[in-house]
């Protein structure tokens, strides 16, 4: 449900594009761990989709929006990393998600020992910050790349936990704003109120985390065949109070994993138990923990130590080596850890085996009171896709009781398992434990007098009474759920699992993107590393986000009466980043990330058909003609990618003139392949590869103007010939910038600093630039950043959110990436290139000046006339086949690929009709912006294109036209039963995107 009007303008006054109420932000948002489309599939109505995202930078912001959403009483729901997994950070009844991935500064306070941590910052970051003053942090959950906020609202435990306890311990203090708006500070046993709280009793905003001296932590394993034996060894480490840091039990079949998929340094077929101590405490544990060893005859080891991954993140990823494994994790006490045991063997098969549908093992950290925080796995024959789309069901609903029933607790309840908010609240930290505080009395409390609408994250952790209601519901599956145990046969005929329609729908537009958001599990690292993120921060543009879309896009799928159309401009957003593979690095589930956005780049590469390009004719142009030599074996590659930024051409070939260099020019409709190449496309090998070649033939030197273009010429190019043809191609290429630099040129810097920004596939000979600019006397800052100009070709938002975040931090910048610099220059960066800046050290200013003229630049008003236009001519023409539609009604049948194969060549008729049209209606725009014959027809007829591949692209009213042209069919197929009107839509959709290139071309070849 749409949220007020006037509330959404007051949060967008406030906010500005930190507030979105767009499909990209709500359904990346919509996900954490605890992925819930089984349960809508299986008719429960909760609507985990927010209204709107905000992105807070300020306590002042928080407060307001406190306010806002009192007023008009919208629910609030926080939102850290989304790594629990018990949907605690996605709504249940919509509202407004408040990410606080833009609250992230970390202050050291190195006298106290504390960090003062906005609650976006992540553990692992306040480490880093931590680590000049030679802190760090004491305790922290194994999940390193999740929020300080999210793990305080869960008060979480893990690595470090044997000697500092649960996060509340380790709390100076906790500012949070309240429901009435109010800010409050608490610490001791007030933390109570929001330490654990899941978000229901105030959004945190800063916090003070204890810090300890950081000194090298050292390693030990030993092993031992028995669990009894191991615990018995441990329970003399509490006895005889060993001032270790952290113990983590590991069982034999996990350790076999680990030792088989990473190689980790365990004894296989053994419990293996790491425990870790600072290196200045060896004189004090060594020796003892040696001779506790020796009792039972066993032996320590220093263990080759690989990080803080390897404990849950890593588990999973091994066991995914044998099948599907399904993890349940809880708080219990070290005495109860034998009755867990007994409990899940009778259900789930002997201990320490993990066979398809037999048995389970522990992975167990231990806490400094006897607690223990154990994950369990079991294997079951699920397949990916089944598992999550019937969430785990019996077997984890299995695993999660008998933590209750063993007087345990699982880590969360979240939506998942009200019944149990008591026994979570109730085992509790130190800190609340000693003061003997009830944790659930103090946030019951709180909350009614607080927020007794229960618009802060409700259906949380305490039993809702008037928002989110529908999360009782959920129990009542579970119990179905246990009801067929095993029976994942029986089970799915329940709640179907495996490929259901939301997921084959989402699947037609993201593709395989879809079944690798199965695999992710949400552990965050991939959004540390992602150099997008880190510029803009939000969640969409950061791996994990890109697969919570995903799993959001089904459950809206549910949820939107079966409808989702995701438009290719949100495709474009998604997948285009510059595919630096960074992420592909540290995911432990081995995710092929970068290939994965590749290929989906290929949808957007589809639409941006590089045959749209048309010549300038700058051969018979000044400067050009100056410089133009049709023999030359030095070629000047302006190329297609230019004809966005023709000015520049112009400005290098000035250069060249004055220079008196002779290159053979190659005009703006040559292309070099780079489109087709980082999309994965089939025409880079089959077509695009042999018209570079035939181009280029005879050439020694190729000066490209655009990074873009020498990647592809120097690198792509090369390969393939060499792959594809066995063609060895011995041309040279030079970025300009490189040539101009090497030549004798009145070019000094004289100190003069320049803020070089190199975009991401100048990387290669940015160096080199540097330095000789450097040995020309400039002082060089290098900034590195993607500018998301040539990857999102104006499609989506993200090249928009990137260079508006550049736009921040710079006010001027030197580029080395023509496309880049148009792009900031709209955000307000006084940006020009390295060739334009030499240019006009060099006096060439005149030129630039008179040149710029012939630019053009189309009117708002002309590109709706366009998008109008377009739209109106597609509806028109899919309109005049209603009756050949109605006719094939009945051959829409329950399959996309089967209908499409029957209404594929309607709506290449459709669009063919459609073409003829556009071409004649722009034609008549085109000579009117020309008639005056001030400006080139060339550039104008360029810039329509141009405008046409956008509006295409962005296809925001395809579902609307679909929609409406169904409702015709609808009305006329003799048998409205027999028309299967939502797959219709799917169909023209999906098909009508497809040819959507063949317009492009159609048009611009027909343009006048
Ligand atoms: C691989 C993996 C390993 C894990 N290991 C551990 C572990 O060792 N120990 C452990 O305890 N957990 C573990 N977890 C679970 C999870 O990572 C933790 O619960 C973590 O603290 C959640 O942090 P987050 O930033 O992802 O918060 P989210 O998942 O985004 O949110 C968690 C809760 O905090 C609330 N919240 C978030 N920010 C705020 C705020 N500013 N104000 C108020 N409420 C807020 C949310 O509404 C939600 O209720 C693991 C998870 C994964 C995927
Ligand atoms: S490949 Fe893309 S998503 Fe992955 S880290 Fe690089 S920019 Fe981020
Ligand atoms: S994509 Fe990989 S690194 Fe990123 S959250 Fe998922 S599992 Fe972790």
């Amino acid at each position: 449900m749409p949220l007020p009007r006037e509330a959404s303008r007051e949060l967008e006054s406030l906010f500005g594009d930190r507030y979105s109420e767009s499909l990209l932000e709500r359904l990346s948002h919509s996900s954490d761990m605890g992925f819930v489309p089984e349960l809508i599939v299986a008719g429960l109505d909760i609507n985990i989709v927010p209204d709107a995202v905000v992105y807070p930078k300020t306590v002042e912001e928080v407060v307001e929006l406190v306010k806002i959403a009192t007023k008009y009483r919208i629910p609030l729901i926080p939102y850290g990393r989304g790594t629990n997994r018990y949907g605690n950070a996605i709504p249940t009844e919509g509202g407004i998600t408040v990410d606080f991935s833009m609250m992230r500064q970390i202050t050291i306070a190195r006298d106290q020992s504390v960090a003062m941590v906005q609650p976006g910052a992540t553990w692992k970051e306040i480490d880093v910050e931590a680590d000049p003053y030679k802190l760090s942090l004491r305790t922290f959950p194994s999940s390193y790349d999740s929020s300080v906020g999210g793990g305080i609202a869960g008060d979480a435990l893990g690595i470090g936990s044997y000697e500092w306890g649960f996060i509340s311990d380790n709390l100076t203090y906790v500012k949070f704003v309240n429901p009435r708006g109010e800010i409050e500070t608490v610490s001791g046993p007030e933390l109570a109120k929001v330490a654990g709280a899941e978000g229901t009793t105030g959004l945190i905003v800063e916090a003070g985390i204890k810090l300890r001296p950081k000194t090298p932590t050292l390693s030990f394993v030993f092993h031992s065949p028995s669990l009894d034996e191991v615990l018995k060894i441990v329970g003399e480490f509490y006895d005889t109070g060993l001032p270790l840091w952290h113990v983590q039990i590991r069982g034999p079949s996990i350790s076999n994993d680990m030792v088989d998929g990473f190689k980790a340094d365990l004894q296989k077929d053994e419990w293996n138990v790491i425990v870790m101590f600072p290196a200045t405490r060896e004189p004090l544990i060594r020796r003892r923990l040696e001779s506790i060893l020796k009792n039972y005859n066993k032996e320590l080891r220093p263990l080759k130590w690989v990080g803080w991954w390897t404990f849950n993140h890593a588990a999973i990823a091994a066991l995914r080596r044998t099948g599907t494994p399904i993890h349940q994790h809880g708080l219990i006490p070290m005495e109860k850890l034998p009755n867990l045991i007994k409990e899940l063997e009778s259900n789930l098969g002997p201990l320490g085996v993990l066979e398809e549908n037999r048995g389970f093992d522990l992975d167990i950290a231990l806490e400094r009171r006897r607690v223990l925080l154990v994950n369990a796995f079991t294997i079951s024959s699920l397949s990916l896709t089944d598992k999550k789309l019937i969430y785990d069901l019996a077997k984890n609903t299995l695993m999660m009781d008998a933590f209750v029933k063993v007087g345990g607790s699982l880590l969360s309840v979240g939506m998942f398992a009200h019944k149990y908010a008591k026994n979570r609240l109730n085992v509790t930290s130190k800190t609340f434990s000693e003061l003997g505080l009830d944790r659930y009395e103090i946030i019951s409390k709180y909350k009614k007098e607080m927020d007794p609408e229960e618009l802060f994250n409700p259906g949380k952790l305490l039993p809702p009474e008037k928002r989110g209601k529908k999360v009782f519901e959920i129990s009542d599956r579970q119990k179905l759920a246990l009801t067929f145990r095993f029976g994942i046969g029986l089970a799915k005929s329940v709640t179907p699992g495996g490929p259901n329609d939301g997921y084959k729908t989402v699947r037609a537009f993201l593709e395989t993107f879809t079944d690798y958001a199965f695999q992710c599990i949400d552990c965050a690292m991939c959004v540390t590393v992602c150099p997008q993120y880190k510029v803009v921060y939000k969640n969409p543009y950061a791996p994990k986000g890109m697969f919570d879309f995903v799993k959001g896009a089904m459950a809206y799928y549910f949820l939107n009466d079966k409808k989702i159309d995701i438009p290719l401009s949100v495709i474009a957003d998604i997948s285009g980043c510059h595919k630096c593979g960074l992420c592909d690095r540290v995911c432990p589930e081995n995710i092929p990330i970068s290939y994965l956005l590749v290929q989906l780049s290929t949808k957007v590469a589809k639409g941006v058909s590089t045959k749209a390009y048309v010549s300038l004719g700058l051969t018979e142009k000044e400067p050009f003609s100056a410089i133009h030599n049709p023999d030359s074996t030095t070629v000047l590659w302006v190329g297609s990618l230019m004809q966005e930024n023709v000015e520049e051409a112009y400005v290098a070939a000035s250069i060249l003139e004055k220079l008196k260099v002779k290159v053979r020019v190659i005009d703006t409709d040559k292309d070099s392949g780079f489109y087709d190449y980082i999309s994965g496309s089939r025409e880079f090998v089959e077509k695009r590869l042999g018209e570079v070649i035939e181009t280029l033939k005879d050439s020694e030197l190729v000066i490209t103007l655009t990074p873009e273009d020498y990647r592809t010429l120097n690198d792509y190019v090369k390969q393939a010939a060499n792959i594809v043809l066995r063609k060895q191609l011995n041309y040279y290429v030079m970025p300009i910038e490189l040539f101009l630099l090497s030549m004798a040129l009145p070019f000094e810097g004289k100190e003069e600093q320049i803020n070089l920004h190199v975009p991401c596939f100048a990387t290669d000979y940015a160096q080199e630039i540097i330095a000789k600019l450097t040995s020309r006397g400039f002082k060089v800052k290098r900034i590195d950043g993607c500018s998301g100009a040539a990857l999102a070709k104006n499609l989506g938002n993200r090249a928009r959110e990137l260079s508006k975040a550049m736009a921040e931090k710079y006010s001027e910048l030197v580029t080395l990436c023509p496309l880049a610099a148009q792009q900031f220059r709209s955000f307000g960066i006084r940006a020009q290139t390295l060739v334009e800046f030499m240019a006009s050290k060099l006096g060439a200013q005149k030129l630039v000046k008179v040149e710029t003229k012939v630019g053009f630049t189309l009117s708002e008003d002309r590109k709706h006339a366009i998008e109008e236009i377009v739209m109106k001519s597609i509806l028109e023409e899919l309109e005049n086949k209603v009756p050949i539609f109605a006719d094939l009604a009945a051959f829409v049948s329950d399959s996309l690929d089967e209908s499409r194969k029957i209404l594929d060549p309607v709506i290449s008729e459709v669009v063919t009709s459609a073409g003829d049209k556009i071409a004649s209606e722009l034609s008549k725009l085109v000579q009117e912006d020309t008639g005056k014959g001030e400006t080139s027809v060339l550039l104008v007829t360029s810039s329509y294109v141009k405008e046409l591949m956008n509006v295409v692209n962005a296809q925001t009213d395809f579902q609307r036209i679909a929609s409406e042209v169904a409702e015709k069919v609808l009305n006329t197929v003799p048998d409205r039963s027999a028309f299967n009107k939502d797959l219709f839509i799917q169909v023209v959709i999906v098909s009508l995107r497809d040819e959507m290139p063949e317009l492009i071309n159609l048009v611009s070849r027909k343009l006048k």
